[in-house]
């Protein structure tokens, strides 16, 4: 096992969990790194003019955000994995599940040589520059949805490389939504290979949907309805019941919303029986019970979740180092979400239903220090 860095331990004594929705930040030039010159030249490109951060892809401008949300990412250990270390010891949290951040625009690109070529040089960037530093990095592999072909091949790369779970973007690539039968090919190369597949909130579209008054709270909760949606098209159309072992998990989207879907969609399956196709040998919320995980944060009406749906649906994640997460109140965040939870419960969430998925190091007992 790697050990910590030989730094000052946690004062205090800490509950260990892991973080199954963590984010590395990958360096600036990282496809002039890994890509040939004109491929590079056409990726995903982020420049400062003024106050904006002008996101490009292929020449066009995809997005503008304001510095200062780029400059709110203030974890020390952000951009060095080294140091890394040191916060996650101080934050009690032990291994992690490392999703991209630039990489998480690469569902913006149309083209689909690019997008496969940006999915390999980030993949390959992550093994060879991030993950060696620690056992507590458990990466993820991410697919080009443009083409289910170019996904089974990067999928076959991943396995090689040693990668033990992948992405796809939330929303569904334009024209290609997950209902459709041209994905079958990799949800079957999924289940084969035993790699869970996540779809991280806020990738595949452009977060930014109204400018009007209270946008920034009506931008936040509309990442979440493409998870959903991912979710009800990959339940309803059978995808879970044809392939028993393929395991879905929805990042970063909350999960306290899990018991209302499983009504909605059994409340279809029972209702419009007569139009229910193709047919499912059980409930929806028996399939989603049986294969499918949802992250959160923060959320407070986890204990209703557990109470409906048990722990195993339902893991937890810090989102470091973003600022929707819990950098800085990660132990004052688990305390809250888990008031008046059993404590064998609150470990099944946040570190158990990590390892049996994902593998990995179990956390050290409460109350230990990292060696
Ligand atoms: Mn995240």
């Amino acid at each position: 096992m790697v050990a910590a860095l030989d730094t000052e331990a946690p004062e205090a004594p800490t509950t260990w969990v892991n973080s199954a929705d963590s984010h590395v930040l990958e360096p600036d030039d990282i496809w002039d790194q890994m890509l040939p010159a004109e491929l590079a030249s056409r990726a995903p490109r982020a420049e400062r003019q003024g106050e904006r951060e002008i996101l490009y892809i292929d020449g066009a401008v995809v997005r503008r955000d304001p510095i200062a949300y780029t400059e709110a990412i203030r974890p020390p250990g952000a951009r060095d994995p080294r140091r890394r270390l040191i916060d996650l010891d101080n934050e009690g949290i032990w291994c992690e599940l490392v999703f991209p951040s630039r990489g998480l625009w690469v569902p913006l690109i149309t083209d689909p040589v690019l997008t496969a070529a940006c999915c390999t040089g980030y993949n390959t960037w992550l093994t060879t520059e991030f993950l060696p530093v620690s056992e507590r990095f458990i990466g993820v592999a991410t697919l080009p949805g443009l083409d289910t072909d170019d996904a089974v091949a990067e999928l076959g790369r991943a396995v090689d490389a040693g990668f033990r779970v992948a992405m796809l973007p939330a929303a569904a690539p334009p024209g290609r939504s997950y209902n459709d039968e041209t994905w079958e090919p990799l949800w079957a190369a999924l289940a084969e290979a035993g790699m869970p597949i996540c779809f991280h909130a806020g990738s595949g579209s452009d977060p930014i949907v109204n400018r009007g008054p209270g946008g920034a709270i009506i931008n936040y909760v509309e990442t979440f309805f493409p998870v959903q949606r991912t979710l009800v098209q990959i339940v309803a159309a059978g995808v879970l019941e044809r392939h028993p072992d393929l395991h879905v998990v929805f990042v970063e989207g909350g999960a306290s919303w899990i018991p209302s879907m499983m009504d909605r969609m059994d409340e279809a399956y029972r209702q419009h029986d007569m139009f229910v196709h193709p047919r499912l040998s059980m409930p929806p919320s028996e399939l989603l019970l049986r294969q499918v995980s949802a992250t959160f944060q923060h959320d407070l009406a986890i204990r209703t979740v557990i109470d409906v749906a048990g722990p195993a649906p339902i893991m937890w994640g810090s989102d470091y180092p973003h600022l929707e997460g819990t950098f800085g109140h990660t132990q004052d965040a688990l305390d809250k979400a888990f008031e008046g939870v059993d404590p064998d419960v609150r470990r099944t969430v946040t570190a158990e239903n990590f390892v049996k998925l994902f593998g990995g190091p179990a956390p050290p007992a409460p109350g230990a220090v990292a060696a």
